[in-house]
């Protein structure tokens, strides 16, 4: 029989150290499953999206900033400080038909549990080229959140080119005006499918350029990026745009292939949909927290007090039917 804990998290970024630290402090001794390090094109580490960003600069208590993976390993301190169990392991399939749940693990073996948070969050899209992934990855200019990482000194009065056409780009590209000297939001149709309002929000700053129907071949330097090699969709002409940043700005997508056929709700993207104003899912005893449940906000600070939500409904829960 395997084992069975009270509440598992499945997750290891704000929402999930967050989730442990009051869940481990309301002593129901947590059980953290923090994820493996994968490829999927782009990098997805334990730690979540910011383990990929270099200074994070508006967390509130960090004044001077704090590097991303420096952040998540103070979380995971912290946590582990009141009891939480940690595992560097996936969880590969849930089973929610039956009281406790129980879950797959990627070593083959199985455990189960009372109540389950799961704060898996999403990753970014990216675009998928190798120079890409290797600037993302060495802090070289190639960024996939904007609101993170615009605001650092290699970006000021630089041309910067967001890539997309959502309101996810117009709000990074709004954003970037205030440092960069043009930005160039580079999108492969010759309309926006971001709102009105948002799309205004961009095209009224004096600094900002669309280029219509151009797609991304490859990203260009060694260290830096350097510009961007673009193609017409309609002429195929081939030209280079000068850029010291790009951020990519395609969407998300919310980790939660593992849940399908749970019984789970999810949105027409595969987020997780809340019952409630609360973390609740629609499933008694599962409740959610993070980017995996919010497309909107998907900050640092609102997975955290997700997380807080979730840890507090799940002791709620697991008090009123005496699993504590
Ligand atoms: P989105 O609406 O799915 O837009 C993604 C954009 O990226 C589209 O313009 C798409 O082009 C483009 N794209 C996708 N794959 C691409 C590729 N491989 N190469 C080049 N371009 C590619 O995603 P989002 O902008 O992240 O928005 C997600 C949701 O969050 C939306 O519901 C949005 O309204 C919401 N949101 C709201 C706010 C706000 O209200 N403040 C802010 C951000 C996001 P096509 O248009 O050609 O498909």
């Amino acid at each position: 029989m395997s084992e069975t804990h009270r509440l598992v998290i499945i997750g290891s970024g704000p929402a999930g150290w967050t989730a442990a630290i009051y869940a481990a402090r309301a002593q129901l001794d947590p059980v953290v499953y923090m994820g493996l390090p994968k490829q999927d094109p782009g990098p997805i580490l334990p730690g979540g999206q910011l383990m990929l960003t270099t200074d994070v600069e508006n967390y509130p208590g960090f004044p001077e900033g704090i590097a991303g993976p420096e952040m998540m390993g103070a979380f995971q301190k912290q946590a582990e400080r009141f009891g939480t169990r940690v595992f560097s392991k996936d969880v590969v399939k849930c089973d929610f038909s039956s009281s406790p749940a129980t879950l797959e693990l990627s070593d083959g073996t199985s455990v189960r549990a009372h109540a389950v948070i799961i704060a898996t969050g999403a990753t970014a899209n990216w675009l998928g080229l190798d120079n890409e992934m290797r600037l993302a990855r060495s802090g070289g200019g190639v960024s996939a959140c904007a609101v993170c990482d615009g605001a650092l000194p290699l970006f000021r009065d630089q041309p910067l080119a967001v890539i997309g056409g959502g309101d996810s780009a117009m709000e990074e590209a709004t954003h970037l005006t205030k440092f960069g000297s043009t930005v160039y939001v580079i999108h492969r149709r010759d309309a926006l499918r971001a709102s009105k309002i948002m799309q205004k929000r961009f095209l009224d700053k004096p600094n900002a350029r669309v280029l219509w129907n151009k797609v991304v071949l490859d990203v260009l330097g060694e260290d830096m990026i350097e510009g961007l090699l673009l193609e017409d969709t309609k002429t195929g002409e081939k030209t280079t745009l000068e850029v010291k940043g790009l951020f990519v700005a395609i969407g998300h997508t919310p980790t939660t292939k593992f849940l399908r056929d749970t019984g789970l709700e999810f949105d027409d993207k595969g987020y997780l949909v809340l019952a409630t104003r609360t973390s609740e899912t629609g499933i008694a005893g599962v409740f959610t927290a993070g980017d995996v449940a919010d497309s909107r906000y998907r900050q640092a600070v609102t997975a955290a007090g997700m997380g807080c939500q979730a840890a507090l409904d799940a002791e709620h829960w697991l008090n009123e039917r005496d699993l504590v």
